[in-house]
């Protein structure tokens, strides 16, 4: 049976980037490594619309989020996280072990915060440092404003804007100096349709002041100063992961023969496509502000989801991602994130119809799949 991956992170990989990746391991410190290093530093700035440095971190996402904290921040320094979902909630946990002052903003599973109610929240609190935000929070398939959410920090404070981009980066339109951001990071197994493993971190000139001025919380090996040290002459302060690197530069290459702009709109239709089909199907949508990267939909009354998900697994070869916390086993997610096409539509929402009819749910089979075609084709 053939496998098809649909979890937002990771994500399908190309097969030119696995044959990249294949090939035997060169020295990092070769000047061939160096020259595939200084071209994946250039074509990342051009992945956020930036012209300051994006550092590349051997990490998982979560170490880039860990590494912004520690590297930023000082104990007792106050920091407003928003909580709409699980990787809100992990900004919310690096905050308080790091800095121990944690204003965090709890919003409904689903939802996005509003401009206006960050702005009180500056209003209440004008001592903050930092304000971390999550553009695509994956956990509920919602994105945030990230244009509108920057520029009220920017306008009201003097607060720095962290930006959990981990599924939006290559998903939604983000502009990393337009927009006024701060830390921006994306990890290699979402957008950027790498394996796991390293961890993109975007740092505004006023961030690599504080930055480099920084003696605060104790860090050795997750530290943004050491990496931008390394970074202006294209090196790493320590051994980089680097066949993933190698693989990254063949991903970033694709991303430049695509186009940024024909990347967000690509996300945009699949995402579109995806919902259509979903709603064909008569299964109700979760989020009010969906994220172009992934779609989360809520179980129909009475299906199991163990049940659904076997049928999906095991008879279609699809995977695709549960529900988390309050929501597992009520709403499953469909990602359309990174290396698909339009016809990875049809042959999911296909996959959802085969394993829908076998557990005997009711619907029109060729609905999901008819919606899909219309919502590509047209008429
Ligand atoms: C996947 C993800 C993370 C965590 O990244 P890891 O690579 O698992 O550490 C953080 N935030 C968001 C929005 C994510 O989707």
């Amino acid at each position: 049976m053939k496998k098809r991956l649909f979890t937002p992170g990771p994500t399908p990989v190309p097969e030119n980037v696995m044959l990249r990746m294949a090939a035997p391991i060169i020295h990092h410190r070769n000047p061939e490594f160096m020259e595939i290093l200084t071209r994946v530093h250039e074509d990342l700035k051009y992945l956020f619309r930036t012209t300051q440095p994006v550092v590349v971190l051997s990490c998982s996402g979560t170490g880039g989020m860990e590494a912004s904290i520690s590297s930023l921040f000082k104990q007792g320094d106050k920091v407003i996280t928003v909580n709409a979902g699980k990787f809100g909630e992990r900004w919310g946990q690096l905050v308080r072990i790091f800095t121990g002052n944690c204003v965090e903003e709890s919003v409904a599973w689903g939802s996005a915060i509003q401009p206006e109610r960050l702005a009180e929240l500056l209003k209440e609190n004008p001592d903050a440092k930092g304000v971390c935000l999550t553009h695509s929070e994956t956990s509920t398939g919602t994105a945030a404003d990230i244009q509108a959410l920057s520029r009220v920090v920017r306008e009201q404070s003097d607060a720095l804007v962290l930006v959990d981009g981990i599924t939006a980066v290559g998903a939604h339109e983000f502009h990393f100096d337009d927009w006024g951001v701060d830390i921006c990071i994306t990890g290699s197994q979402k957008g950027l349709m790498m394996p796991p493993g390293l961890a993109l971190v975007a740092i505004s000139e006023r961030a690599q002041d504080i930055i480099n001025a920084h003696k605060g919380i104790p860090q050795f090996y997750l530290s943004l100063k050491k990496a931008l040290k390394s970074h202006a002459g294209d090196d790493t302060p320590f051994t980089p992961a680097v066949s993933l690197v190698i693989g990254l530069d063949e991903a970033l290459q694709m991303v430049r023969a695509e186009g940024i702009e024909n990347i967000w709109t690509r996300h945009e239709n699949l995402a579109r496509a995806c919902r259509e089909g979903c709603n064909a199907l008569g299964m109700k949508l979760f989020s009010n502000s969906p994220s172009f990267a992934v779609t989360p939909v809520w179980l129909p009354e009475g299906l199991e989801w163990s049940a659904f998900n076997k049928a999906l697994k095991n008879k279609n070869g699809i995977t695709v991602a549960a529900g988390q916390d309050d929501y597992k086993g009520k709403i499953f997610r469909v990602s359309h994130l990174g290396y698909y096409d339009e016809l990875d539509m049809l042959t999911v929402i296909g996959g959802l119809e085969r394993a829908l009819k076998e557990v005997n749910f009711d619907f029109e089979i060729g609905a999901g799949v008819s919606a899909v075609q219309k919502a590509f084709l047209g008429s």
